[in-house]
């Protein structure tokens, strides 16, 4: 049976591109370039509750990189080094190769080096944990923040929302998709996080953040740290096909408006920026679309057809 050591040599150590030693001493060493400020910050996967203890490996150990580079994106920040931790119930190598593979893949799309870490043992059969520490670069005091929304903004969102809601809700035999099996169960398992949206907001966007927890949840952050209010047009949100067949079916609309797991960037950014917008909405070949806007009142409204949205919980909670 291998080793500790053994299995972080071969699943684990990578050559790197930017760092000063990675894998394989006590600590790792990186040098910022001049000018520039770190910008750091962890997410943790835990079994059960972010994933299904028999998701495929592949999905976890890219998505385990992938929710740590969309938080660098919110800020504006260039993802460069990532540390790994993993509490593992047993060692199976399969699926070890498989995780690293997944988040290498990850790490390889956008230029992350993997630094160091920590292997363990879970001392319980579903206790496998994985926690991912990032670190980016953004010149100093530009990187993008919750706080800075005016009142009058625009309320922008990248991408379509909903489909990893979607995905999830079919794993859950809430509802049985067909067409948007694939697509709904990629959006869940290998989303893409919007590094290079996040960097060119950096001149642009008032307020950003990543949508992990929710549309109304994430921008609810946004609101409170801005200190204002929004109105939303449910009809304006980009939205996977499906939720277009009845958008006043109040399941479909909590799943869009609270489901999660987007990983797309809301931004509020003056009017003034709009046609700015639009084309580096060309330029990066992705959807950026308008779904409302800030206010000074404090509040949240959603509109669908001239009439208020029932909020019924505002996005997902863990200690709710
Ligand atoms: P120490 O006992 O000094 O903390 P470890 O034996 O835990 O060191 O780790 C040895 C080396 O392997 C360290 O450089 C550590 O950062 C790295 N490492 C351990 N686990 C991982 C992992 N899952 N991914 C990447 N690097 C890892
Ligand atoms: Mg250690």
């Amino acid at each position: 049976m291998s080793s500790e050591f053994d299995l972080i040599q071969q699943y684990f150590s990578k050559p790197t591109h930017h760092t000063v030693l990675g894998v394989g001493d006590d600590a790792a060493l990186v040098s910022a370039a001049a000018g520039m400020q770190l910008a750091i910050s962890t997410d943790m996967l835990v079994a059960g509750t972010h994933f299904f203890n028999d998701a495929a490996p592949y999905g976890i150990g890219w998505k385990a990189l992938a929710v740590n580079v969309s938080d660098m994106a919110a800020m504006g920040a260039q993802p460069k080094w990532a540390t790994l931790a993993i509490a593992l119930p047993e060692v199976i190598e399969p699926w070890l190769a498989e995780f690293s593979r997944g988040f290498f893949a990850c790490a390889d799309t956008f230029n992350v080096d993997l630094i160091g870490g920590d292997t363990t043992r879970a001392n319980n059969k579903n206790g496998l944990t994985i926690s991912v520490q990032i670190m980016g670069e953004v010149p100093s005091g530009q990187a993008l923040k919750r706080s800075g929304a005016q009142a009058g903004d625009d309320i922008w969102v990248s991408g379509e929302l909903g489909s990893a809601a979607l995905g999830l809700a079919h794993l859950q035999g809430k509802i049985v998709l067909k067409n948007e099996l694939d697509f709904c169960l990629n959006a869940l398992h290998t989303p893409t996080p919007r590094t290079t949206l996040g960097l060119a907001l950096r001149d642009i966007a008032t307020s950003c953040i990543d949508i992990s927890d929710g549309l109304l949840a994430d921008l609810g952050h946004i609101l409170k740290a801005s200190n204002c209010g929004a109105t939303l047009n449910l009809e304006k949100i980009p939205c996977n096909d499906y939720f277009k067949l009845d958008l006043s079916n109040t399941e479909l609309q909590k799943m869009l408006l609270a489901g999660g797991d987007d990983y797309e960037l809301c931004f509020t950014a003056s009017k003034a920026k709009r046609d700015e917008i639009i084309s580096l909405s060309k330029q990066l070949n992705l959807p950026i679309s308008i779904i409302g806007s800030t206010h000074a009142d404090i509040d949240l409204q959603v509109d669908y057809r001239n009439n208020k949205v029932e909020l019924i919980k505002q996005g997902f909670d863990h200690f709710a």
